[in-house]
């Protein structure tokens, strides 16, 4: 089955361009649908991606469908949210509710009219009928196949009911919703990742609602309308909607229309195997651009669980991911999520980010508004600003690591006392001295060698201190720390001007 799929992905032609056959190849086209009952996690988040992923491989188009049919469901603000967080994980949709587009309105509540046309083509040719059983029937039904231990299903009464008796009953406005008859018999379809699959929906089910008494569409025809209607070539969702993909192909194949290609995503689960569950509140993407996590670290995660590429790769940008991203290497494995990893995958990036000057720019700006938050009364230049970041390349996991009391040390003046240097050597205003001296000689070339050097040197003359005891009671003057980064690190950091101002402040109390 992978051979066979592989080969059809290849031969998938840019849009425009001709295939081997002559004729001018479809674009490719593929849609994001999440319902707005919540804020984007990191599951959708992963059907997104791939969808992006694949539309951006092969020159299509990425399409966010908002899918709002149950309207009793919908939670305030999802929809903007949703949106909104594709936008700052940098995976835009090139049609959506806010760009609009061709094939828009991109909300399923704004386009009723359309599913009620095709209800009723469906209703003039056969393929689905008016239902008037009440919810007690129904209900009954249901008690009485828990109770010979059935899985409870419609039984198709009103599949029979006669032209006439449904017209009396419309004339008494009896209400009503709209089944879709479903064929019986296996029906197969070759899914993209699954392979070959069949079932027999009718034996298992019974005729689906396809449009409620409230007049909105059901998932299952809204779904197929759309995707048909959005010119959608190739379906990639949730593994979830695997059983249902036989019900949406039987609409196909009762309104006439061609059905795009389906690949069905494995779940993305913790790493112990449990579901990702939305109640613990830091699956939500809001949570993590909350916290200060880069956009690329959770992008790099959600594809490092196994799926879509041809191996795990710490450290992979959008452009690489497009690159060398691979539906064919799917597996039907859950995928895996290790989130203890993600301060690690943000230290990759946040290096990354650091190196690149336009990105260290952003970096730069983020950090300035962080401080002058924090320490109200202080301004901190960009110049400084971005020295630091820069020094502390590849130590930082976070940005706002540099908020911690740690580093409180490069925003505000530490208060140390004589006393305490002293207790480290007797040679502390030695130490001190030598170093201010060291600095005021070579404030115009500081390097990190020529500090090493000169500083190792200057501070073997002295007889009765180790060099690293040396270097304790420096950081101490320096930082108020007894660990931190190197005092090297920490004069390059404050500058010379800085460093023999709080050496000297040190050595006088
Ligand atoms: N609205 C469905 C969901 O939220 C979409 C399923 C599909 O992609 O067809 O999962």
């Amino acid at each position: 089955m992978k051979t066979l799929l592989v080969r059809a992905l290849r031969l998938c032609v840019p849009p425009g361009k001709r295939g081997c056959s002559g004729g001018v190849q479809k674009e490719i086209r593929v849609r994001f649908a999440p319902s707005p009952t919540g804020f984007l996690h990191l599951g959708g988040l992963r059907t997104a991606l791939y969808n992006y992923l694949f539309a951006k491989k092969h020159g299509g188009a990425f399409i966010l469908r908002l899918e709002d049919t149950d309207q009793s469901r919908l939670v305030p603000g999802a929809a903007d949210g949703i949106e909104d967080m594709l936008e700052w994980a940098g995976i835009p949709p090139d049609e959506s509710p806010r760009q609009g587009g061709p094939h828009g309105p991109y909300v399923q509540s704004k386009r009723l009219t359309l599913y009620h046309e095709v209800v009723q083509t469906l209703l003039e040719s056969g393929a689905a009928y008016r239902c008037f059983c009440t919810p007690q029937r129904l209900e009954l039904l249901k008690k009485e196949a828990f109770r010979s231990r059935q899985t409870p299903r419609y039984d198709n009464r009103c599949r029979h009911l006669t032209t006439n008796q449904v017209q009396e009953k419309l004339s008494q406005s009896l209400p009503f919703v709209v089944r879709f008859q479903l064929s019986t018999g296996p029906q197969a379809f070759q899914d993209m990742v699954y392979g070959w699959t069949q079932h027999d929906v009718a034996s298992v089910e019974g005729d689906p609602v396809i449009l409620k008494g409230d007049g909105f569409p059901t998932y299952h025809l809204a779904n197929v309308v759309d995707d048909n209607h959005m010119a959608v070539t190739h379906v990639l969702r949730g593994e979830e909607w695997l059983i249902s993909t036989t019900k949406h192909l039987l609409l196909y194949r009762a309104l006439g229309w061609k059905p795009p290609l389906y690949a069905h995503l494995p779940l993305l689960l913790n790493k112990d195997g449990s579901k990702l569950s939305k109640r613990q509140g830091d699956i939500f993407i809001q949570h993590y651009e909350q916290k200060g996590y880069l956009a690329d670290t959770l992008l790099d995660i959600i594809t490092n669980c196994g799926s879509g590429f041809a191996g795990n790769q710490m450290g992979r940008t959008l452009p690489q991911l497009i690159q060398q991203y691979d539906l064919g290497s799917t597996s039907t494995h859950s995928a895996l999520l290790d989130l203890d990893k993600l301060p690690e995958f943000n230290r990759v990036h946040l290096t990354r980010w650091i190196d690149d000057a336009d990105t260290r720019v952003q970096l730069v700006s983020q950090l300035q508004t962080l401080l002058q938050e924090k320490y109200r009364d202080v301004t901190f230049d960009k110049e400084y600003i971005e020295r630091i970041l820069l020094l502390r390349r590849g130590h930082l996991c976070m940005l706002t690591d540099l908020l911690c009391p740690n580093y409180a040390y490069l925003w505000i003046r530490p208060s140390v006392r004589m006393e305490d240097l002293h207790l480290l050597s007797s040679e502390a205003s030695g130490i001190g001295s030598l170093t201010v001296r060291l600095l005021q000689n070579n404030h115009n070339d500081m390097s990190l060698e020529m500090l090493n050097k000169e500083l190792r040197s200057h501070l073997q003359q002295l007889r009765a201190t180790k060099y690293s005891t040396s270097m304790k009671v420096l950081r101490l003057a320096l930082s108020g720390l007894e660990t931190g980064p190197s005092v090297v690190e920490m004069m390059l950091s404050l500058g010379p001007q800085e460093s023999i101002s709080r050496l000297q402040n040190a050595l006088s109390r």
